[in-house]
């Protein structure tokens, strides 16, 4: 079965190894990946949804942090710091930074970041193909007041996130570089050839909402012959992890399972959704999509594969043996 999934980092991350142990041999797995986090340091392309995609699934993710490699070190960040180089408030491992230069110089050479990440993904296998939403510049920005000034400016996403742990209240985003971007050919490609399109429980404003804007991609969805699963990454009124609530209250979405299924919509009314997932504690009315609740705690990977397999149902793909793939190991 061919499935493609719309993620973010760490919440999309460990709900493809939830898609990977479903599916088992029989899946064919693309994963249309958001770059809106994406930024440039000391020189270099990060690439942080990309990255946390790749190394978790290729196994070299820290598994403690859910972001960057295991067993890193810090030794470029502390030389930095030394110079007083800014911004000192991104930590960039020095094996992380050996990813950032091979990309940065294969972009400087004029691939595209879809091409880049094949590359660097040779050496992962993560068992997906990671698919950038745009190989164009794409990036989140924030509008905030200054911590300091009190000056109202907007920043860079990771800024917000890493730097201020999205404190300030968000007056809004902007994706800039959007209006003049296209969507990466294989994502639309993977979206139109696909069985099933799921959207992981990654964060609804700055991780599906960004990828679902880059131009064409909403059109894609709405197109799409497979129907549309989504996953609620709010449980209990409340982000799982991370701080998604302040993104959701900055575009004025109530922070429910509910509240998010209704801001993505039904795809029958110019929406995004067939069917919604919602934890077993939760319920939700959204018209003209399918709701079902089932257990949504991705404690390990046989918990997110139930979790997939019940989208599967629910989408009504499933046929004989088709995500039964994993469901013994
Ligand atoms: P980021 O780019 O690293 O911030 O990660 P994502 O956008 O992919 O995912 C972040 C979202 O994952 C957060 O909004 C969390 O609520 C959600 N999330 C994390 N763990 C779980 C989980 O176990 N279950 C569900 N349903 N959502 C989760
Ligand atoms: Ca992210």
């Amino acid at each position: 079965m061919k499935v493609t999934v719309l993620v973010g980092g760490v919440g999309g991350a460990r709900f493809l190894q939830g898609v990977l142990a479903a599916l088992g041999e029989q899946g064919d797995v693309s994963a249309v990946v958001n770059v809106g986090d994406d930024l440039w340091l000391h020189g270099l392309r990060v690439c942080p949804d990309l990255d946390t995609c790749m190394y978790t699934l290729g196994g070299g993710i820290d598994t403690g942090k859910g972001w960057g490699r295991a067993d890193e070190t810090w030794s470029v960040k502390a030389e930095l710091e030394a110079y007083g180089a800014d911004p000192t408030w991104f930590g960039l491992g020095d094996r992380d930074v050996a990813t950032h230069l091979v990309r940065t110089r294969m972009l400087r050479a004029g691939y595209p970041l879809s091409q880049v990440t094949e590359a660097l993904c040779n050496r992962w296998r993560p068992g997906v193909a990671l698919i950038p939403a745009s190989d164009d510049r794409i990036e989140t920005h924030v509008v905030i007041d200054d911590p300091d000034s009190g000056e109202r400016k907007a920043v860079h996403f990771q800024e917000w996130w890493v730097r201020h742990r999205a404190v300030p209240p968000a007056h809004g985003f902007a994706s800039v570089g959007r209006d003049q971007a296209t969507a990466c050919p294989a994502a639309l490609t993977a979206i139109a050839e696909a069985d099933l399109v799921l959207l992981a429980p990654s964060n609804p404003v700055v991780s599906v909402g960004t990828i679902v804007d880059v131009p064409g991609l909403r059109a894609a969805l709405a197109a799409a012959p497979a129907p549309v699963v989504g996953i609620s990454p709010i449980i209990d009124g409340r982000a799982v992890r991370g701080m998604a609530e302040a993104c959701l209250d900055a575009v004025g979405v109530e922070v429910s399972a509910e509240g998010v299924g209704r801001h993505y919509g039904a795809r029958s009314t110019g929406g995004l959704l067939d069917g919604w997932l919602v934890h077993e504690t939760d319920s939700a009315e959204i018209p003209g999509v399918a709701v079902r609740s089932v257990p949504l705690l991705m404690t390990d990977p046989e918990a997110t594969a139930a979790m997939v397999r019940a989208a599967i149902d629910l989408a009504g793909v499933g046929g004989a043996g088709a995500a039964t793939g994993g469901a013994d190991v």
